[in-house]
């Protein structure tokens, strides 16, 4: 740090003149601080005295007239026990609920106060100490008159404080005592061998009382630290939802899990990254090989349709082929005229997309249209979407819908081609209204397993291609590429494998087709 630099405290770096200021203010508070408490001190010290001294001294002389009539000695004797009427009055004073009368202690001491008080008239030191020492001294016990008056001196002379003041009358106590024994320290048996019996079995209670509060307290914390424990899992699980960020990956960057519809088993595309076919392999929907055999699922045809919150995915795990195109459009037409939004994926086949844009033209609002095109490449489009459509085929779909007025987007993912995947975007551009989305082939790891195991070399020198063109690097320069030509770039969207690289915030929820 150089000479002429301090650092606040937040850390942060002030110079020379910045410090003064804050210095000239700290120095500006803390004299504005004691002038505060000295005003304050002072002001509570003057009712203080004014009115609960007073009183007190008041009510104590007050007591002694009338139930000792003005008997002091007799007060003196504090033979509280013994005056009935007195009693009665604390016990009064005990079931009073109005919050306005003082309870039995203040009484005592008031009472004790004004005996000191004539007691010690003459006494000069006593009239130097304050309201609080007097009411201390009030409580000197057993100590014989010589002594508490030495007490009175010694604090006016030395000027005690309250506390000063309790600890020397607490001496003075365990002098007269005669041994002193702390319960809250071991006790040494040579010790207890000076105590008298009726010490001992003082001693004993007072250790066993505080042995029995001891315990009670014991069971209340361990009780307590058993429902706090509980707590903290509950505050704990309730933290973690609370701070989890749902990963919003694959499909549901585009519309949410709860909102898809299918309507058929299968699919006749059969492309070799199929996730539905991975995942029906693995849960033994279907047999093994047995995916491009596409089953209807006729009660999925046949049900009503409600109005679903959000845009929906139809479908999602199959596609629109000429095996189930006519179901397809049964259920389309419901869930249409239920007033839902319809976001339709396919690798289209053009006449199923003129039906469906045949039957649906008064719905062009609803339906939003997103072909999977992954590369331009008929080579490639075959190799990895076996049975789909080419990409002459699905590029006239699109160019269909567009024409026929309906909103149309174009998803690159799984990117088959990235070495001309801007050669790709260029030529689709004219026919998208909404993006063109671009992301990663996801779930390669198994698919590379499944292809060794099988010995599948054409397969996996594929994937070592579309491994190679995804790697960050390869995603960096595509952006770069794309960057380029700002009018394209203004028309495409990241899906999650390509955001993750390009330090693209996430989505926070799914559904939103950001
Ligand atoms: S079109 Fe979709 S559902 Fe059909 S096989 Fe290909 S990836 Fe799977």
């Amino acid at each position: 740090m150089e000479k002429n630099e301090t650092t606040n405290k937040s850390g942060y770096l002030l110079d020379t003149a910045e410090t003064k200021i804050a210095l000239d203010k700290i120095a500006t508070d803390v004299t504005a601080t004691d002038a505060l408490v000295e005003e304050a001190f002072e002001h509570l010290k003057s009712v203080f005295v004014r009115h609960f001294r007073s009183a007190m001294l008041e009510a104590g002389q007050y007591l002694i007239e009338k139930f000792y009539n003005g008997d002091y000695n007799l007060a003196t004797e504090k033979k509280f026990n013994k005056n009935e009427s007195l009693l009665q009055l604390f016990k009064k004073i005990q079931g009073d609920n109005t919050g306005n009368v003082p309870g039995k202690t203040w009484l005592y001491d008031s009472i004790n106060l004004a005996i000191d008080e004539r007691k010690y008239c003459k006494v000069s030191a006593y009239g130097k100490l304050g309201h609080s020492h007097k009411v201390k001294l009030t409580n000197t016990g057993n100590l014989p008159e010589d002594t508490k008056v030495s007490l009175i001196e010694e604090a006016a002379e030395k000027e005690y404080s309250v506390s000063t003041l309790q600890e020397r009358i607490s001496q003075e106590k365990q002098k007269l005592d005669g041994i002193t024994v702390s319960l809250t320290e071991e006790l040494k048996p040579e010790i207890l061998k000076t105590l008298d019996f009726e010490k001992l079995t003082t001693i004993r209670i007072q250790t066993q009382a505080r042995l029995l509060k001891a315990a009670i307290e014991k069971a209340l914390y361990e009780g307590n630290l058993k429902r706090i424990h509980q707590a903290l899992k509950s505050a704990e699980k309730k933290d973690k939802k609370q701070n989890k960020v749902a990963k919003v990956v694959g499909f549901q960057e585009w519309t949410e899990s709860k909102n898809n519809v299918n309507i058929c088993t299968g699919c006749s595309n059969d492309c070799k990254y199929c996730y539905a076919k991975s995942m029906a392999y693995k849960f033994k929907q279907v047999q093994e090989g047995q995916w491009a055999n596409e089953t209807i699922r006729e009660k999925d045809v046949d049900k009503k349709y409600k109005l679903y919150a959000g845009r929906v995915g139809f479908p999602t795990s199959h596609d629109i082929t000429p095996t189930n195109v006519d179901a397809y459009i049964q259920a389309l037409e419901k869930l249409l005229d239920a007033g839902n939004e319809i976001l339709i994926v396919s690798k289209p086949n053009l006449e199923c997309i003129k039906k469906i844009c045949d039957v649906t033209s008064d719905y062009k609002d609803d339906i939003l249209f997103r072909f999977s095109i992954g590369s331009s490449n008929d080579g490639i489009l075959h190799f990895w979407d076996t049975n789909a459509p080419l990409y002459e085929e699905r590029k006239e779909s699109l160019k269909y819908a567009f024409d026929n007025g309906f909103q149309t987007s174009v998803s690159m993912e799984p990117l088959l081609d990235s070495a001309n995947v801007v050669t790709a975007a260029t030529d689709l551009v004219p026919y998208v209204t909404d993006f063109i989305w671009i992301g990663k082939m996801n779930h390669i790891n198994p698919l590379k397993k499944k292809a060794k195991e099988n010995n599948d070399s054409p397969l996996l020198e594929q994937i070592d291609v579309i491994e190679s063109g995804q790697t960050d690097e390869k995603i960096k320069a595509i952006y770069a590429e794309f960057q380029s030509s700002p009018d394209l770039f203004k028309k495409l969207k990241w899906k999650d494998s390509f955001k993750k690289v390009l330090g693209i915030e996430p989505p926070k929820e799914p559904g939103m087709d950001i």
